[in-house]
C-alpha cells in the first residue's frame, strides 16, 4: 500500500535520483574515505562532491560544512562545540519550541550545573524577542534557536535574533532541520550565526547523514577530537552512500525550492477542507509566516491518537506533534508553550507535505480525515 504520506517532517521518502546514486556506494564502491588506496579515494572524492552540494543549498564554502549522524547530532555537536570554546560560561539561551535534539539536550546540561533560559512564544508561536534579549548575559556562552518549527511551520526572525546575539557577542547556534528545502538559506547574508544545523532524511536524502556548518573563525572545540575546524570534527568512518544521497538531495532541494508555493498552496486546500467540515478544528499558530508544506490542526475534544490509528488504517501517514514524541499522549510542548488549553493540544495532529505531494492525494486526504474525526466524534459525544 503506497498510501498518502503526509508525515514529511519526520522523514521523507528518498528522491530516486537519491537512490541511484547512493546504489554504487553500497556495492562495488564500498571503499573506506580513509583509504589510501584508489577504492578509498573514489570514496573520498565522492565525499567531497556532497560536501560541496550541501555547501551550495546554504551558499557556504564546502571546508565549512562537517558531516554527522543526524540532525540530532548536528545540533549536540553544535552546543558541545560552543561550550567547549567557553569553560567559563554557564548560561544557554535556547527557546520553549526546540525539538527535542535541542531540549532534550539542555535538560541533561542543565542536570550538569547549566542555567538553561528557554524563551517563550506567543498564542501565534512567535518568539518573545525582547525576552530573549533580556535571556543574553555575560555568563552566556551561546544561544540556540530553530529556524522553522517542525510542528507548526512558524519561521522565526533569525536575522534579528542573530542581530541580537552578535550584539552581546555571543555565538548563535541555528536549527535549520526543517527550513532546508523550504525556504532559501543564505549563511553569507546571516551575519551573527555561526553554526547551522542540517539533516539529510528531511530533505529528500536518506536517513543517517546529517551536516554541521561551522562559520570560518567561530570558536568550536569539538568534545571527542579537540578540533577546531568543521573538517576535523567527524568521529569515525563516514556514512559514505548516506552523505553521497545528502549531496544529490541538496543539489535537487535547491532547484526544487520553487515548487514550495504549489506545496503551500495545497496545504492550505487541506486546511480549508477540514475546517469547513469541523467547527471544533483549529489551525496552530500563524497561517502567514510559516514554512509552506507544514500545518498542526488541533480537533478539539479528540484525542490525536485515535486520529492516527484511524487515518494508518485509511493509509493516509501523519504524526502527532512531532514524531519522536508519538506513541506517547503527552501533548506537545510546542503547542503548551503557545498556551493551546489541553482539550485542543490533546488532538493535535501534524500534516506535512513534500514537493512529491499531488492534489489528488490532498483531496482523499480531507475526505479520510474528515470521515475519521466524524466517526471519533460521535463516540465522544
Ligand atoms: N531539529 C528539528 C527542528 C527537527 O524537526 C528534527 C527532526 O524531526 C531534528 C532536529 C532531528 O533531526 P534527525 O531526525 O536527523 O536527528
Amino acid at each position: 500500500m503506497a498510501g498518502i504520506y503526509l508525515d514529511s517532517n519526520a522523514t521523507t521518502r528518498p528522491d530516486p535520483a537519491v537512490v541511484e546514486a547512493m546504489q554504487p556506494f553500497l556495492e562495488a564502491s564500498f571503499g573506506n574515505p580513509s583509504s589510501v588506496h584508489s577504492k578509498g579515494q573514489a570514496a573520498r572524492h565522492a565525499v567531497e562532491k556532497a560536501r560541496e552540494s550541501v555547501a551550495a543549498l546554504i551558499n557556504a564554502t564546502p571546508e565549512t560544512i562537517a558531516f554527522t549522524a543526524t540532525g540530532t547530532h548536528s545540533d549536540r555537536m553544535a552546543i558541545a562545540g560552543l561550550l567547549g570554546a567557553s569553560p567559563g560560561k554557564h548560561r544557554i539561551v535556547t527557546t520553549a519550541v526546540e525539538h527535542s535534539a535541542v531540549l532534550h539536550h539542555c535538560r541533561y546540561l542543565e542536570s550538569k550545573g547549566y542555567d538553561v533560559v528557554r524563551v517563550g512564544v506567543d498564542h501565534a508561536g512567535h518568539l518573545d524577542l525582547d525576552a530573549f534579549a533580556e535571556a543574553l548575559n555575560d555568563e552566556t556562552a551561546l544561544a540556540s534557536v530553530m529556524l522553522a518549527n517542525n510542528e507548526t511551520g512558524v519561521i522565526f526572525p533569525i536575522r534579528e535574533v542573530a542581530q541580537m546575539a552578535a550584539s552581546r557577542g555571543i555565538p548563535l547556534h541555528v536549527d535549520a532541520v526543517q527550513a532546508a528545502g523550504k525556504l532559501p538559506i543564505d549563511v553569507a547574508t546571516l551575519d551573527g550565526v555561526q553554526l547551522v544545523s542540517l539533516s539529510a532524511h528531511k530533505i529528500h536524502g536518506s536517513q543517517g547523514a546529517g551536516a554541521l556548518w561551522i562559520r570560518g573563525g567561530t570558536r568550536f572545540v569539538c568534545p571527542f577530537t579537540g578540533a577546531r575546524t568543521a573538517r576535523d570534527i567527524r568521529v569515525g568512518t563516514e556514512n559514505v552512500p548516506a552523505i553521497v544521497g545528502f549531496g544529490v538531495a541538496a543539489d535537487l532541494s535547491r532547484r526544487c525550492l520553487e515548487a514550495m508555493p504549489r506545496v503551500g498552496k495545497l496545504r492550505d486546500q487541506l486546511e480549508l477542507g477540514i475546517l469547513a467540515k469541523n467547527e471544533n478544528a483549529v489551525v496552530a499558530g500563524d497561517r502567514a509566516r510559516r514554512t509552506a508544506n507544514t500545518t498542526t490542526i488541533c480537533f478539539g475534544g479528540l484525542i490525536a491518537e485515535g486520529i492516527l490509528i484511524g487515518l494508518s488504517e485509511r493509509g493516509v501517514f501523519v504524526s502527532s506533534g512531532s514524531a519522536c514524541s508519538s506513541g506517547s499522549i503527552e501533548p506537545s510542548h510546542v503547542l503548551q508553550a503557545m498556551g493551546l488549553p489541553q482539550r485542543q493540544t490533546l488532538g493535535a495532529v501534524r500534516f506535512s507535505l513534500s514537493r512529491e505531494t499531488t492534489s489528488e492525494e490532498i483531496a482523499n486526504a480531507i475526505e479520510h480525515v474528515n470521515v475519521v474525526v466524524g466517526r471519533l466524534q460521535v463516540f465522544a459525544a
